[in-house]
């Protein structure tokens, strides 16, 4: 039975993949670890390594999981080009499952964009609309920047040069290449992203709407089972779900 490292077990999803191990017969809780906590000395209590921390957690667990060549799965969000790239070298050395969001109906959703925005993206404004629970910190959300990737790719366009975060003042009007992103932060949300394509005389909209973190749970631990006997490199949950 696969072994699984918590960290961050102490947060909004460290306990909810704890409540997802315990629920799973094929996996086991090998260890739960915080701030403070020592990953070091507990290398052989587990296989794979499952985290939802802040991006700086993150760097410093996937330096010691690529030297003792152990799994991750890593669901946090918020990281800077730099981090991208040492997450990308890691992957050089140990399988790490990345994803900005797990849930499997996100998943088909990125699924869908792709397939609009080949079939009526260059017709299109498109704008991506997100909403989530007043602790989020990072904003946009990594969801809404994939959905952003995406799309982009999808129309041959580089979401670094045509990305518009916000709108405030005096403009110059819509530039139809751009795909602009606006945030919402408050109560309890756990997740909302809505992609609009708007044309002339209709709009398409796809949505998704997470309402327990559980879905995000239960993707990483089926990231984690599906990572045993995979070599090194960066895998998404397109790869993990085969889509
Ligand atoms: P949270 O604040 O509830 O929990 C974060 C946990 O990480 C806390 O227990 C905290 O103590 C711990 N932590 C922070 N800094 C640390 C450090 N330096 N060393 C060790 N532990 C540290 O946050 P959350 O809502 O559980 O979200 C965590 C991350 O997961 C965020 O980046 C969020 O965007 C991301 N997230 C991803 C998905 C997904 O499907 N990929 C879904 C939900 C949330």
């Amino acid at each position: 039975m696969i072994k699984i490292a918590v960290v961050g077990s102490a947060g909004r999803m460290g306990q909810t993949i704890i409540e997802s191990i315990n629920q799973n017969d094929k996996v086991s809780l090998g260890i739960a670890l915080d701030k403070g906590d020592d990953l070091n000395a507990v290398l052989d209590q587990f296989d794979v390594l499952i985290d939802f921390t802040r991006p700086e957690a993150t760097l410093d667990y996937l330096k010691i999981c690529q030297q003792a060549e152990k799994s991750i799965v890593i669901g946090t969000t918020g990281f800077d080009d730099a981090g991208l790239e040492l997450i990308n070298n890691a992957a050089k050395n140990i399988p790490v499952v990345f994803a900005p969001n797990m849930s499997v109906g996100v998943n088909l959703t990125l699924k869908l964009l792709d397939m609009a925005a080949k079939v009526i993206g260059e017709d299109a404004d498109i704008e991506i609309v997100e909403a989530h629970h007043r602790y989020k910190v990072d904003a946009p959300s990594g969801t809404a920047l994939k959905m952003g990737e995406v799309v982009a790719n999808a129309l041959g366009r580089d979401l670094s040069q045509c990305a518009v975060y916000g709108r405030e003042g005096i403009e110059e009007p819509r530039d139809r290449q751009t795909i602009g992103f606006s945030t919402i932060r408050g109560g309890d949300v756990v997740g909302e992203h809505t992609v609009s394509f708007f044309m002339e005389g209709e709009r398409v909209e796809i949505t998704h709407k997470a309402s327990s973190r559980m879905t995000f749970a239960n993707g990483a631990v089926r990231a984690s089972s599906w990572l045993e006997g995979q070599s090194a490199g960066l895998y998404s949950m397109q790869n993990v779900l085969d889509l």
